[in-house]
């Protein structure tokens, strides 16, 4: 693990050469940055009272993505999009980032450095963020991302997991299963551009609109779309709120426990994404599961007790929404009722310390 393995461009730039390559590719994006990158820590001049919402997710080489996969901008992209979709989670707006990076001895080019703040910048526009600092080190083994989050909450207050009422709608936006999908079909040899895989039989049924199904999976791992408009728009509206991490089986989970409500969900009302339901089929596993327990999907699961739809078709056009279950009295995990009627309790969902790796 010496310096002589890492990119020699890299090296010769040096801790503080690269954090002053972040500082002139960072833009400023919101006039609080009163002190941005640069100095022993950030003044950020804050609105809205004196409340903030503030999160933090970290990206694992061998964890959550892998070199193989070329996918280095993406991978700046969702190191924030995961962040992001926290502040939207509690109805927030996301404002200021910090990036705490381990550099690994191999792997990581200067390009490739390049790339991935480039495709952090990418998604820091979409959402209105700035980066404001951060710590570099070098790393023993993978690479290391950590994304801090400074977000406002809404002038209605942040929408907790805690707020459920029995008899609430449960509802979900977008598709489940699709980050799933994606990372079998990352594992099978499928890449973004890229021709299907010669390694990968394909069978007679897989046609152009399985395959488009499949990619558009891929890109729904790895570049997750948090629902900031839409969270905003549930402030006031939703009863509790989470975004879908974990996997429905899981974040449900949370909402219920937090609430100290059950919850019941109907496998036949959820909205399976059809590219999990292609790498499902190719992989020979259960579409269901993929959409319970995949995880990574990063859509709002909440709870509410007037219909959503309305005011989300304003603010976030296009976006489905989907009523997948009620919140009932009864404390318990969540209860998956099947399309005959029985029932069984929700359970699983990704867990770093229980997951098999
Ligand atoms: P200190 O030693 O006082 O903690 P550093 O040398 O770690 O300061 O950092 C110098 C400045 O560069 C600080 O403003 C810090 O926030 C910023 N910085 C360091 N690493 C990063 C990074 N990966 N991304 C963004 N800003 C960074
Ligand atoms: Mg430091």
């Amino acid at each position: 693990m010496s310096a002589e393995q890492r990119d020699p461009a890299l090296a010769a730039l040096g801790e503080f050469g690269l954090i002053g390559r972040i500082r002139e590719r960072v833009r400023v994006r919101h006039p609080g940055t009163l002190v941005g990158i640069g100095d022993d820590a950030a003044l950020l001049g804050l609105e809205a009272g004196n409340r903030f919402l503030v999160t933090t997710d970290m990206l694992l080489e061998g964890v959550h993505f892998q070199w193989s996969w070329g996918c280095v901008r993406e991978l700046g992209r969702k190191a924030v999009a995961v962040n992001v979709s926290d502040i939207a989670a509690m109805g927030g707006q996301p404002r200021y980032a910090l990036l705490g990076v381990a550099i690994p001895p191999t792997g990581l080019s200067l390009g490739g450095l390049d790339a991935l703040l480039a495709g952090m910048e990418e998604e820091a526009e979409v959402h209105g963020v700035t980066l404001v600092g951060g710590d570099t080190c070098a790393s023993r083994s993978g690479l290391v991302l950590s994304v801090t989050l400074i977000g406002l909450p809404p002038d209605t207050g942040p929408i907790l997991r805690s707020g459920a009422r029995p008899g609430d709608g449960v509802w979900v936006t977008g598709a489940l299963g699709g980050a799933a999908g994606g990372l079998l079909a990352l594992d099978g040899g499928f890449r973004p551009g890229a021709p299907w895989p010669a390694t990968l039989a394909r069978p007679g049924w897989a046609g152009a609109s399985e395959e488009a199904a499949l990619r558009a999976a891929l890109a729904a791992h790895l570049t997750p779309v948090p629902r900031v408009a839409a969270g905003r728009a549930l402030a006031g509206r939703a009863t509790a709120m989470i975004d879908v991490s974990d996997g429905v089986a899981s974040d449900a989970g949370h909402l219920a426990a937090e609430s100290h409500l059950g919850l019941r969900i109907h496998a036949r009302e959820l909205p399976i994404h059809p590219g999990a339901t292609v790498a499902a089929r190719l992989a020979g596993r259960d579409a269901l599961d993929l959409a319970l327990r995949g995880g990574e999907d990063y859509e709002l699961l909440f709870t509410a007790a007037a219909d959503p739809r309305p005011a989300l078709a304003e603010a976030a056009p296009g976006l489905p929404v989907t009523r997948i279950g009620e919140v009932m009295a009864e404390t318990g995990p969540p209860v998956l009722v099947h399309p005959d009627g029985r029932t069984e309790p929700l359970t699983g969902g990704f867990d770093h310390l229980r997951t098999a790796p």
